[in-house]
């Protein structure tokens, strides 16, 4: 015998089901909260301290290396756009303009080995940097390799944010792997081509009027040219140069849809092949291989659209947004250094040693989009743990260059003195991140390699914070910027490491 079952009334057992629906999908925001949060590199951690005592004490011949791999992809499959970076959402790319490059120089002091290797990128994530690293094999016998990108804003999405919709990445996989692939083997190809070579420093006075424009006060600039010339020993014939300067490589602006190296690739063939028009050859070029790295891009260095610019070969101005415009910016850097490297006198040397310090560091994630961005996948990067993220600073010295590795697009004034205690800014407080890198910097040419070994976004003065009203310097509306930074710590973070390496090197 058994008692009958009375069945639960209607209401109950919709409840049930709602509950149980509610409960997977907490469970399953759960799992991908956990699984975007995840740490892809356990235990991974840099913690450098080269002082290059020994190449001052035993100097041995400075050896420098380039190698240069095609970043291009693949725009053959229509089914398969390729999403361009740095604008807005769903640009898809319609053809190459002109070649994207991993360029990669090798320093080598006799005793320690140096890689760089700069990459026609919007960004390049410290998981991607740490993947480059995994495949240099060991006996390329580098010490440090430094993975940069450009900033470029015509270039595939190598970070997630510009896929087809808010809510999708715009990273390929496949070609996240084949640039990976590139800059690994532009590094080997360096190595490869080490030979005996001397260095000479440049600093170039650059003022921005004409190239570019600050679109955030306070008003300063990273527009300077730094740039190591490296030359043979016997003969004097240009090895190759690497370049340093502050701008957002975003020339062609946000209606372009054609894959273009921008200004840093119109710089790098004018180095290389000098300037032609028409047949007529108006600058000779230096042979070599040309690395450009940008600088301090963030507080917004940019060549508006606003900005007309000087073609100094073709002698003309051009203002609206196109491929001419890179190259007159390209141009006008190009111009001031072979106007330069013609000067007789330069003081070059063959012994420069190397000294490397360099830090993993975890930054707090204070940005709310940078939490709900992984969870949906759009940002794909490597955690520590929950809200905290790996990064990477470090200070290099090479003879009387020194080099700042910053992970992001930080402020000039950061850089270069002149961060504000901004009337409207949410902290209300006085300067933090003085005094300003390049006074705590060794060396005599200072270079600050931006975007280097990752790109967390803007690194914004503490003391010019604003998220709230009152806005910054009386602004009606809020200023641009913190939406695309980790949060109000980063700047102050970064700096006290940098200024640590510094006082270690000084
Ligand atoms: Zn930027």
């Amino acid at each position: 015998m058994h008692r009958p079952i009375s069945p639960l009334p209607r209401w109950r057992r919709i409840a049930r089901i709602v509950l149980i629906l509610v409960g997977a999908l907490g469970l399953l925001v759960l799992a991908r909260t956990w699984w975007s949060f995840r740490d892809r590199n356990p235990g991974y951690a840099v913690r450098l301290d080269l002082d290059g005592a020994t190449a001052t004490r035993e100097p041995r011949p400075l050896r420098v290396g380039f190698g240069r791999v095609k970043i291009n992809p693949d725009l053959s499959d229509p089914r398969r756009p390729v999403w361009l970076a740095g604008f807005s959402q769903h640009r898809a790319a319609t053809a190459i303009h002109d070649d994207l490059w991993a360029v990669a120089v090798v320093l080598d002091d006799g005793h320690t080995r140096l890689g760089v290797v700069a990459l026609d990128a919007i960004g390049f994530f410290h998981d991607d940097v740490i993947a480059v690293r995994r495949q240099l094999a060991a006996d390329l016998k580098l010490d440090y390799t430094i993975v940069c990108a450009t900033h470029n804003h015509s270039t595939p999405d190598l970070m997630g944010l510009w896929g087809p919709d808010l809510l999708h990445s715009g990273i390929d996989p496949a070609y996240r792997q084949q640039v990976i692939d590139a800059a690994a083997k532009a590094v080997a190809a360096a190595v490869g081509s080490l030979q005996p070579a001397q260095l000479a420093l440049h600093e170039i006075r650059t003022p921005p009027e004409n190239i570019v424009t600050d679109t955030r006060k306070p008003i300063v600039f990273d527009a300077d040219i730094r740039m190591m010339h490296f030359t043979r020993p016997d003969t004097g014939a240009t090895l190759g140069t690497l370049v340093g300067w502050g701008n957002h490589p975003e020339t062609v602006w946000s209606k372009n849809t054609e894959i273009t190296a921008d200004f840093p690739g119109a710089l790098r063939d004018a180095l290389e092949h000098g300037v032609t028009h028409e047949g007529r050859q108006l600058a000779a070029g230096l042979g070599g291989v040309h690395v450009f790295v940008n600088g301090a891009v963030g507080g917004l260095m940019t060549t508006h659209p606003t900005v007309t610019v000087e073609d100094p070969y073709l002698k003309k101005e051009i203002r609206d947004p196109s491929h001419a415009k890179s190259v007159a910016v390209g141009r006008q850097l190009a111009s001031r250094i072979l106007a330069r490297l013609a000067e007789p006198g330069a003081a070059a040397t063959t012994h420069a040693p190397i000294a490397i310090r360099a830090r993993t560091l975890s930054l707090p994630v204070d940005n709310k989009l940078f939490l709900l961005a992984p969870i949906l996948g759009v940002l794909d990067r490597g955690h520590t743990g929950w809200l905290r993220m790996r990064t990477e600073v470090a200070l290099v010295t090479v003879g009387e260059a020194s080099i700042a590795c910053i992970p992001g697009e930080i402020y000039p004034e950061i850089v270069n003195g002149g961060v504000e205690r901004a009337e409207g800014g949410d902290f209300g407080i006085a300067p933090v991140e003085v005094p300003s890198l390049r006074e705590l910097m060794p060396g005599k040419v200072k270079f600050v390699f931006g975007l280097a070994n990752d790109e967390v976004g803007y690194i914004i003065p503490k003391s010019e914070w604003d998220q709230r009203p009152p806005y910054l310097y009386g602004a009606k509306k809020p200023v641009y910027g913190e939406v695309n930074s980790l949060g109000p710590e980063t700047a102050p973070l970064l700096h006290a490491a940098l200024r640590e390496l510094c006082a270690k090197a000084k």
